[in-house]
């Protein structure tokens, strides 16, 4: 499943090819996804443009000049592939190929002759075009809380959303209304960077430790996109295909590995919370 940092590349790379442009073509080749396409889904976008390309939380956000806002979610298997995006040989596409996969499910083509094609091989993934007024209390993004990498998530404000709760941190923070898009794998890895034990009880952590956290979040968040952009820039070159990158995780998926942080001699353990998977060392995360 792609996480945030995953999302932000894509978005970045879709970016240069469209913001600005107009929605020459756009083709839907079933009728839905997840959940069903809204009605006249490709009339409704051909002839817009693209204002601006924004994330929320790990939606994809096209602004159009229609009033309408294209949101994307690549659930488990979405991802993008960009095709004539080297202005040398426009409207030249690879074609064949991906255009015979029958996981290409959207086409995007654009004024700039760049085509971008959704491929999701399990369809978990879902758009929908949604009125950019009605944007903030729509149900997906009503009371989310805010971006981990914004300047809105502080220690402040996880001093006001942790006060009083007994239920643990690692818990506490999956939850969207306290941070939107963080994922189960990045708050593991957020806790390890930060020393802090995903059992403790959100409510009992101090300011100076919840400083730490939200510096972890942001810096391992920050480091990702980072990592993915460089994956990205070796196929910004060319075509290129934007969905997914090797992570590289200290605590994650590490489960009776020794522990990463320098002198800590501990050994990454798995339990269970709220029936997912945490990762931690018992050692150094106190
Ligand atoms: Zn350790």
């Amino acid at each position: 499943m792609p996480e945030l940092p995953e999302v932000e590349t894509v978005r970045r790379g879709l970016e240069p090819v469209l913001a600005g442009a107009r929605l020459a073509r756009v083709e839907a080749r079933r009728p839905d996804l997840r959940f069903p396409l809204p009605p006249r889904f490709a009339e409704r976008l051909t002839g817009a443009t693209v204002q601006t390309l924004e994330r929320r939380a790990k939606y994809i956000l096209a602004r159009l000049d229609t009033g309408e806002t294209l949101t994307v979610h690549l659930g488990m298997t979405g991802r993008f592939e960009i095709e004539g995006a080297d202005r040398s040989r426009p409207g030249q596409f690879r074609t064949a190929a991906s255009m015979h996969d029958k996981h290409a499910h959207i086409l995007f083509e654009t004024d700039q002759g760049v085509r971008i094609t959704y491929f999701d091989p399990r369809r978990f993934g879902y758009m929908d075009l949604i009125a950019t007024d009605a944007l903030p209390e729509h149900a997906w993004f009503r009371g989310l809380g805010p971006e981990p990498l914004g300047n809105g998530f502080n220690a402040v404000h996880l001093a006001e959303a942790f006060a009083g709760k007994v239920q643990n941190v690692k818990a506490t923070l999956l939850d969207q209304r306290i941070v939107a898009g963080l994922g189960n794998i990045y708050v593991c890895e957020a806790l390890h960077r930060a020393r802090i034990a995903p059992s403790t009880a959100a409510g009992r952590i101090g300011a100076k430790r919840l400083e730490g956290l939200t510096t972890a979040v942001k810096d391992i968040l920050g480091e990702a996109i980072v990592a993915g952009g460089s994956t990205l820039r070796d196929f910004a070159r060319a075509d290129g295909e934007l969905g997914y990158f090797q992570h590289t995780f200290r605590a994650y998926g590490r489960e009776n590995e020794p522990c990463l942080r320098e002198g800590c001699r501990g050994v990454i353990r798995r339990i269970v919370q709220a029936g997912r998977s945490t990762f931690h060392c018992p050692v150094c995360q106190r």
